[in-house]
């Protein structure tokens, strides 16, 4: 029977460990600050954001949110972004996605000061997280290793395999697997008969957007698996892209839907709007 990775407890031990660093960059005068901006009423973004600013809230990390109407034209939007890139306050700038429909994405999010990512999703980021030399790491993506490594899972020379190539999820996780010396595939909805790769994977990541889509014939015995996913299953509960209940007896290790990876992406992007206020303050890395 596999064991359950408690992401909720371990996202916990993060938010107290930037909580206490927050307070020593607080006691030489500088206080983190992060700008959320939110454009339009979209009702998943309304409580992803409120829990954004709960989370800087209880850390101690001053956070804003900038609320922009849906018709809102793209030139206002990047000179908002603008008017935070020049603001000494704030450290971290956030472009909640989707964005509307009319405004283009990778416009508003290049627009943001590189020094100011902490989503890290502009070109010169991920060229960064490529490269091995990220100043910010993508938090969903980086959430993952941190599992992964406060679980005891050794990554290195074990088979990853990361179903979905996504550019927030997928790719820069594979990316980052392979930093950690995995050997690493990445499956996609056009990879020929799925299971034959995953059932080779010591880790198997999966962030597809489909209900319980991994069964447990699809895993291998005592694999660690992790699920990104969030979705509602046949009767609205949230459930991820594994079939948790069949898929646990079977595996070593596994993160629940929800209370797994979901709590972790919150608690990477307070660690980064920590190290960009850090780096700023001169008493962290780039
Ligand atoms: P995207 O829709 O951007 O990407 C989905 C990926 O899955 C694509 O690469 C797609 O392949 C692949 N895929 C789809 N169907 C299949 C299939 N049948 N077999 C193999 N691969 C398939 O999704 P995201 O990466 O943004 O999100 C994935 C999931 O993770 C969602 O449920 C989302 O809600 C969740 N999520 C959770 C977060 C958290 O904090 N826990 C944060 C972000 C996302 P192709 O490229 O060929 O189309």
């Amino acid at each position: 029977m596999g064991k359950i990775i408690d992401g909720k407890a371990i996202a916990a031990e993060i938010r107290s460990e930037v909580k206490e660093s927050v307070a020593a960059l607080k006691s030489v005068g500088v206080t983190p600050g992060l700008a959320v901006i939110l454009a339009g009423d979209d009702a998943a973004s309304q409580i992803y954001v409120k829990n954004k600013a709960k989370a800087c809230d209880e850390a101690g990390i001053y956070s804003e949110v900038v609320r922009l109407p849906g018709d809102v034209d793209e030139r206002r939007l990047l000179e908002t972004v603008e008017i935070l890139n020049r603001r000494d306050d704030i450290h971290g700038i956030l472009v909640q996605l989707p964005l509307p429909k009319h405004i283009n994405e990778k416009t508003v999010i290049e627009k943001i000061s590189k020094e100011k990512d902490v989503d890290a999703f502009s070109f010169e980021n991920v060229g960064r997280i490529m490269t091995g030399h990220g100043a910010f790491l993508p938090c969903t993506p980086a959430g993952v290793i941190e599992l992964l490594e406060r679980s005891g899972v050794e990554i290195e020379g074990k088979n990853c395999v990361v179903v979905g190539r996504s550019d927030i999820v997928g790719k820069p996780l594979a990316m980052m697997l392979l930093s950690k010396n995995g050997t690493v595939e990445v499956c996609h909805s056009k990879t020929e008969d799925l299971a034959e790769h995953t059932k080779r994977a010591d880790i198997l990541a999966v962030a597809i957007g489909k209900p319980k889509f991994i069964s447990a014939d699809m895993v291998k015995d005592g694999a660690v698996v992790i699920d990104v996913g969030i979705n509602r299953d046949e009767n609205g509960k949230v459930c991820g892209d594994v079939d948790f209940e069949r898929v646990l007896p079977k595996c070593s290790l596994i993160t629940p839907v929800p209370g797994g990876v979901g709590p972790m992406t919150v608690a990477m992007l307070l660690k980064n709007t920590l190290a960009a206020a850090q780096m700023r303050n001169g008493t962290g890395e780039n």
